[in-house]
C-alpha cells in the first residue's frame, strides 16, 4: 500500500501543477483578451490635461449583453476636487474606475476628461495621466527600491526616500535590516495588506499624476494601518482630480461629492452631512458601520484585558 501511494501522491502532485499553469495560461488569455478589447483611434492624438475635469455622461455599460452595469450613470470630478464612489458590493463601483482607465469601452453615453472622450486618445497618454491605487497591489519580486521607482523610472534616491515618507512607509522600510534593498513578493519578504498599499501609494506619488483613482482595500484594517493609509493618501489626492471607490464610509468624510451606486444607478449624492440628514440608503450604511466599528473596537479592547 506505501508502495503504491508514493507514486500516487506523486502523480497528484504533478495533476494540481498542470491544472495551475493552464489556470495561468487560461488567465493569461483571458487577459490578452480583455487588451484588445479597446483600440486606439487611427487618428487617436495624446490626452491634453488642462485642469483634469472628469465627466460621465449617461455612462451605460454591460460585460454581456443580457447584463446591464452600469444603468445611465453621470457625475463631474471637478479638477482637483474629490468625489467618492459608496454602494453595496456588486453596485458596479469598480466598473466604473475600470471604464475610465478605458479597459472597455461604454456602451452609450460618454466620459471625457478636460472636454476629450477617452475613445479618441491614445490608451497610453490617457493611462500616463491616471494614477491608480488598487485594492490589491501586485509587488514584483524584486526589492522594494525597484518597487517604488516603477512609478517613475528617472527617479532620484532621494525622490523615492521623499515618497516613502509622504506614503508614510519610509520608517517601516528603513526598520529592516536591508533598507531599501529588501526584497519582496513571492520569494522575498512577504508584505502586509497596508504596507503593500502603502507602497503603492508611494509609487503614485513618485508618478505624479493629475487624476488619481483610489480602489479601497474591502479588507477591515486595523485603525492604526487605516490612519496611517488615510494620511499618506491624503497627501497624495490633494490637488489632484481623485475618484475613490469606498469601502469604509469614515474615510470619505470629507469629499466634495459623494455618489451612491445601487444596482447600476445613483440612487443618492451629497456630502457627507447632506447624505445623513436625507436619512435614506447611505445613512443606514453609516449607521451600520459604526455599529460594526465599535463592536470591533469593544472585541479588540476585551482580548486586550483577557
Ligand atoms: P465590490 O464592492 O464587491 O468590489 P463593485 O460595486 O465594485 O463591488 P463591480 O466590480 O463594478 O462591483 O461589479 C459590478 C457587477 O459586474 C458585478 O455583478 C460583477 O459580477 C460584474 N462583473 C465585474 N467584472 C466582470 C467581468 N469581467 N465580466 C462579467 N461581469 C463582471
Amino acid at each position: 500500500m506505501i508502495q503504491l501511494y508514493q507514486p500516487l501522491n506523486f502523480l497528484g502532485w504533478v495533476y494540481r501543477e498542470i491544472k495551475q499553469a493552464i489556470t495561468d495560461i487560461e488567465a493569461m488569455f483571458r487577459l490578452l483578451a480583455e487588451e484588445v478589447e479597446v483600440e486606439d483611434k487611427p487618428d487617436a492624438l495624446a490626452l491634453a490635461v488642462a485642469g483634469g475635469v472628469v465627466r460621465f455622461e449617461d455612462v451605460r455599460f454591460s460585460y454581456e449583453p443580457e447584463r446591464r452595469i452600469l444603468k445611465g450613470i453621470s457625475f463631474e470630478v471637478p479638477a482637483g476636487k474629490t468625489v467618492a464612489i459608496v454602494g453595496p458590493s456588486g453596485a458596479g463601483k469598480s466598473t466604473i474606475s475600470r471604464l475610465l482607465f478605458r479597459f472597455y469601452d461604454v456602451s452609450s453615453g460618454r466620459i471625457t476628461i478636460d472636454g476629450q472622450d477617452v475613445r479618441d486618445v491614445t490608451q497610453k497618454s490617457l493611462r500616463d495621466a491616471i494614477g491608480m491605487v488598487p485594492q490589491d497591489t501586485v509587488l514584483f519580486n524584486d526589492t522594494i527600491f525597484y518597487n517604488i521607482r516603477y512609478g517613475r523610472w528617472d527617479a532620484s534616491q532621494e525622490e523615492i526616500e521623499a515618497a516613502a515618507s509622504m506614503a508614510q512607509i519610509d520608517g517601516f522600510i528603513r526598520s529592516l535590516p536591508k533598507g531599501y534593498d529588501t526584497e519582496v513578493g513571492e520569494r522575498g519578504l512577504k508584505l502586509s495588506g497596508g504596507e503593500k498599499q502603502r507602497v503603492a501609494i508611494a509609487r503614485t506619488i513618485l508618478k505624479a499624476p493629475p487624476i488619481l483613482i483610489l480602489d479601497e482595500a474591502t479588507s477591515a484594517l486595523d485603525s492604526y494601518t487605516e490612519q496611517e493609509i488615510q494620511s499618506a493618501l491624503e497627501s497624495v489626492s490633494r490637488g489632484r482630480t481623485t475618484l475613490v471607490i469606498a469601502h469604509r464610509l469614515s474615510t470619505i468624510i470629507g469629499a466634495d461629492e459623494i455618489i451612491v451606486l445601487a444596482a447600476g444607478e445613483v440612487v443618492e449624492r451629497g456630502t457627507h452631512g447632506e447624505l445623513l440628514d436625507r436619512n435614506g440608503l447611505y445613512a443606514g450604511m453609516w449607521a451600520r458601520q459604526r455599529e460594526a466599528d465599535q463592536a470591533r473596537e469593544l472585541l479588540a479592547r476585551t482580548g486586550e484585558d483577557a
